[in-house]
Parts: structure tokens; C-alpha cells; sequence
């Protein structure tokens, strides 16, 4: 794409309310536009970063036989009486229609996939299945000054799981946990995951995956020598201790965002709604639930977080908005810009994904913007580029460059 045909432009500044640095930088960016407090709109950039999280999801869920759906984000609130959440789920939106009727916003989906299943699921030649959807959750939560790592609305994928017996959701759960471990890896994060309480979902195990940051809201410990990880609001052992599970190694306390987590829901939802299935004998059973959750846009706030510098946002590469940030700097010189678009085109003949900065402003400015913007690989083309033998590749990250000749740099990049 060429970068003149973006319809957003980066800024110097973020608006004064905003004290998030990953809203910040993706403001600046122009990735997203700030609504109000926890409410972001996702431009053309943002979009790309999103969409490519959201893929690595999908083909993760897909992997381990998750069915993609998308359910009704407007919920009938009689669903949320059945279950409570109507009078007890804190962060509910309700909505008072012209009409009187009244609806929620969805928060969750237990409340729509459980009747979705039970319409399927009659026997247990029916079960095990799993459904998941990646859209909009809204929550109206009390505050939300992490930008978009906590938004009243924002990204989330959801999955809920089915199952005739504990056994089979033992394993199905075990399976998804190893799956929320190669998204974030694949997303460029290195996640951990604590043994936490499932809180106001259930009495039974959750596990919450964490990234360590600063900009996260949950303190943790956790042991350096081994996987020993829990959230410091309900473990029973704290900072210094010795590691309760290798011995070797004293626990360190740190910030972090929970960028996932897994819950069993027991039999719950199943009982709200009277969902029962017949077992081999003939007999009614109620399935075992489970719900799987990925913040997918508090998982791209928090990249930015862990991985931004003081010149602006680092993309891995798997999630960039680009492959390639093309820079020209021709200074008028027909001659090269012909070479430049030349490149460009190139590139497009061989899906190299590239945005082209043609813009015909200050080379310090393309510059900045490149950093800001944060491809993973710049490619410089200008004068003094041709003269050192073609173009300049810069990597993001470590700032280091070499030369590579035009006609070489098509092959470099592929490799
Ligand atoms: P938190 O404790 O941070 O409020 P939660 O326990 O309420 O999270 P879930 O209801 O299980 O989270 O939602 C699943 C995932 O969605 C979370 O692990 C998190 O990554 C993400 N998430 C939850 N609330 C928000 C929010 N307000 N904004 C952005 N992402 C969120
Ligand atoms: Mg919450």
C-alpha cells in the first residue's frame, strides 16, 4: 500500500487523557481512534494487527477442533435471568428498549451457547464438541485507563467446550492450554499460567495466562527455575518463599496482564437452562462445560507494552501490520523515485506485504513515522543508499542495517 493513500496520519501527540502508553502509541500511529475512556475504534493499521492476532487464534482453535460461530452480541435478558447474571454479574450492560422489553449486552456467551448446544446435543454420540466466535464483548467496567488492555468494549475470542464426562473435559482442557501457549508465542509474548480460583464462575480450577508488564493489573509470583506460577491475590505462598513446587528457587513477585484464561464451568449453565442429554443407557445426563478466553485486543495492547522502545511501536513479525516499510528519500530525483516504484511494484508481483512511503515530505519525518509505526523491516532507497549499492535494510528491533543490491533484496526478504 502506498503510504499517501493511508487516510490516517501519525500525530505528535495523544489526547491529554489518554495514560496508557500502548493507546498512546497506537494513537500516534494511527492503528486506533479514541471514542472515550475504554471505547477504541480500529483503523486501517489497527485492523491489520488485530486481523492477524485474530488468524493465529483461529488457526490454533481450528487445530484442536474448535467450530467458529458467531452468536448475537444483543442478548434476550430472560437467557441472563435464568442463570443470575441479570442481578449478580456486575459488569452487565443492560439495555431498556422503546418497547419496554429489556436486553443485555454480551459480556460472555454462556448465556447464548448453552441453548445453541442443547438444541444439538441430545446424546452423547453428540458430545464432545467445542464452538468459539472472535467479535465484540462490552463490560461495564468501573475503570479503564489501560487503554486498550481494558476497554468497556473490546476483542475477545470465546470458546466453550461440552463434555459427557470429567475425564474428557480433563483432556479437552489440557489441550486447549497447550494451544493458548503457541498463540501467544506465535504472537511474539511470552506467556505463563497461574493456578488461580474460577472466582465468580465456579468453585472449580481456572488457569489465567500472564505476560509480564508493568502495564498489566494483576500481581503474580512466580519461580524462576521452574513453571511455578500463581496470582498473588489467592496464593498461598508470596514473595521470597521457597518455590513451592521445584524447591530450587525463591519466588519473585512481578506486574502482569492476563491475556487469557480457562474455566471449568462444571455442569452450571447446563443445569440454568435444563440441558440434559441421554447417556448410553438411555438415561438423562448433564454435560460438563468449559470457557476459553483470549483477550485479542488486550493480546495487541500488550504487545505494544512489552515490546515498544523510546522511538515507538516493535512489531513481531508475525503480527505486523506489514512485512515491509519501504522508505523512498529522492529528494526530487525523478530518476530514483522511478526505482523506487519500480521496487514497489515488485514487491506486490511477489506478496511481499509493503507499505510504500511515497509521501513527499522531510526524509527525518519518514523516518520517525517508520519507528513509530514499527514494521519489522525498513528498506531505505536514496542516493546515498545507491551509492553504498542499493538499498538499506534496517531491522526494527535491533536497529542493525546492511546493503543489500536491488536486484538481490527480493530474494533477501523471502528468506
Ligand atoms: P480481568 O480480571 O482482567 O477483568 P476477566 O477475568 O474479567 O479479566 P474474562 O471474563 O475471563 O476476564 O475474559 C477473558 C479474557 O478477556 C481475559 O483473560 C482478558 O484477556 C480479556 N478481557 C477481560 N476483560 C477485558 C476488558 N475489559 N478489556 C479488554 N480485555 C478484557
Ligand atoms: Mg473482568
Amino acid at each position: 500500500m502506498r503510504q499517501s493513500h493511508l487516510f490516517t496520519k501519525t500525530r505528535k501527540s495523544a489526547p491529554k487523557d489518554e495514560v496508557a502508553k500502548n493507546a498512546q502509541l497506537l494513537i500516534r500511529g494511527g492503528f486506533i481512534h479514541k471514542e472515550m475512556a475504554g471505547v477504541y475504534s480500529y483503523l486501517p493499521l489497527g485492523v491489520r494487527v488485530l486481523s492477524k492476532i485474530e488468524n493465529i487464534i483461529r488457526e490454533e482453535m481450528n487445530a484442536i477442533g474448535g467450530q467458529e460461530v458467531r452468536m448475537a452480541t444483543l442478548h434476550p435478558s430472560e437467557n441472563w435471568k435464568k442463570t443470575g447474571g441479570w442481578d449478580n454479574v456486575d459488569v452487565l450492560f443492560k439495555i431498556q428498549s422503546r418497547t419496554e422489553k429489556e436486553y443485555a449486552l454480551g459480556q460472555s456467551e454462556e448465556e447464548i451457547v448453552t441453548p445453541i448446544a442443547q438444541e444439538y446435543a441430545a446424546s452423547y454420540k453428540d458430545l464432545p464438541f467445542a464452538i468459539y466466535q472472535i467479535g465484540q464483548k462490552y463490560r461495564d467496567e468501573l475503570r479503564a485507563k489501560s487503554g486498550i488492555m481494558r476497554g468497556r468494549e473490546f476483542g475477545m475470542k470465546d470458546m466453550y467446550s461440552f463434555h459427557e464426562s470429567q475425564a474428557d473435559f480433563d483432556r479437552f482442557y489440557e489441550t486447549v492450554k497447550q494451544a493458548y501457549f503457541r498463540v501467544y508465542q506465535r504472537c511474539g509474548l511470552d506467556a505463563k499460567v497461574t493456578e488461580a480460583s474460577g472466582g465468580s464462575f465456579s468453585e472449580k480450577l481456572s488457569y489465567e495466562f500472564m505476560v509480564l508488564t508493568d502495564a498489566g493489573e494483576d500481581d503474580i509470583v512466580y519461580c524462576d527455575c521452574c513453571t511455578h506460577c500463581a496470582n498473588v491475590e489467592v496464593s498461598k505462598v508470596a514473595e521470597g518463599e521457597t518455590c513451592p513446587k521445584c524447591g530450587k528457587s525463591t519466588l519473585k513477585k512481578a506486574r502482569a496482564a492476563e491475556v487469557g484464561n480457562v474455566f471449568d464451568l462444571g455442569t452450571k449453565y447446563p443445569k440454568s437452562f435444563g440441558f440434559t442429554y441421554k447417556d448410553k443407557d438411555g438415561n438423562d445426563q448433564t454435560p460438563i462445560m468449559g470457557c476459553y478466553g483470549i483477550g485479542t485486543t488486550r493480546l495487541m495492547g500488550t504487545a505494544v507494552e512489552v515490546l515498544a522502545d523510546e522511538k515507538g511501536i516493535v512489531w513481531p513479525e508475525t503480527i505486523a501490520p506489514f512485512d515491509v516499510h519501504l522508505v523512498a528519500i529522492t529528494g526530487g530525483n525523478a530518476e530514483l523515485q522511478a526505482e523506487a516504484d519500480k521496487l514497489y511494484e515488485q514487491f506486490k508481483e511477489n506478496d511481499i506485504d509493503v507499505l510504500y512511503d511515497d509521501r513527499d515530505i522531510r526524509a527525518g519525518e519518514k523516518f520517525a513515522d517508520a519507528e513509530l509505526i514499527g514494521i519489522p523491516t525498513r528498506l531505505v532507497i536514496s542516493e546515498k543508499t545507491m551509492q553504498e549499492g542499493g538499498v538499506e535494510v534496517a531491522e526494527r528491533k535491533s536497529g542493525s542495517t546492511t546493503f543489500v543490491s536491488e536486484s538481490g533484496i527480493i530474494e533477501h526478504l523471502q528468506k
